[in-house]
């Protein structure tokens, strides 16, 4: 199960890796975008890593809504209020939880995968990073349908996420300023389709 603790944890883990590939995620947009995913996620988890240190947060619910506010107001760009969405509608289902388990954990993911489409109207197949929440929350439910623990259930979702990630390569770009490159647009990876699946990375070691 996951606390407030792991919670942190899984935040704080999440901006160290984005620090440490940010230059990576920088290369990926700078291909198909306009280079400024890498430094604009690491400026923003930062910022949401901080939270735990400046403030007391009363439940899993108002810590996850403060990190999808500050990243709304910090990450910027296309990604900044997709993030920020993904966090902000996880409270909903986490509210009055403590210890979350598979069933609470996939209840959060769902919410915020449904506000991440709310948001971007992305498709799958579009070249964005709903290509890797998609299957991830698929494989998420269906390995806590067959009774997996939560770490097991996060490690498919990041396993299921970078398959996602990679089969972004193929695919030409139908929305985001990638969209504007068409057929050019082919042959790379979508940079936020590579920081979703650090991101249930980064979930799978410290969750559960
Ligand atoms: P910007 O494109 O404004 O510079 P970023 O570079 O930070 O913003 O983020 C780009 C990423 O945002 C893309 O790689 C893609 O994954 C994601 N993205 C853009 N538009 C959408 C959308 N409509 N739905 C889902 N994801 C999107
Ligand atoms: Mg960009
Ligand atoms: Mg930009």
């Amino acid at each position: 199960v996951a606390n407030l603790e792991s919670f942190t944890r899984w935040i704080a883990d999440y901006a160290a890796v984005v620090a440490e590939q940010a230059e990576h995620l920088t290369d990926l947009d700078r291909a198909i975008g306009d280079g400024d995913h890498g430094s604009n996620m690491a400026r923003g988890t930062v910022k949401a890593a901080a939270l735990a240190d400046s403030e007391e947060f009363a439940g899993l619910d108002a810590y996850v809504k403060k990190v999808g506010m500050t990243l709304v107001s910090t990450v910027g760009g296309a990604s900044g209020p997709l993030y920020g969405t993904f966090f902000l509608r996880m409270a909903g289902p986490l509210a009055g939880v403590e210890d979350a388990g598979p069933a609470e954990v996939g209840a959060a993911l769902r919410a915020g995968v449904e506000g991440v489409l709310a948001r971007g109207k992305a498709e799958v197949e579009d070249k964005t990073m709903y290509d890797a929440w998609a299957p991830a929350l698929e494989a998420f439910d269906a390995a806590a349908a067959d009774g997996a623990d939560l770490a097991t259930a996060l490690g498919a979702a990041a396993e299921a996420a970078a398959k996602g990630r990679d089969g972004t390569k193929d695919l030409i770009a139908r929305k985001g300023r990638a969209s504007y490159l068409g057929e050019r647009s082919r042959g790379h990876i979508d940079p936020g389709a590579a920081s979703t699946t650090l991101l249930l990375e980064s979930a799978a070691r410290t969750l559960g």
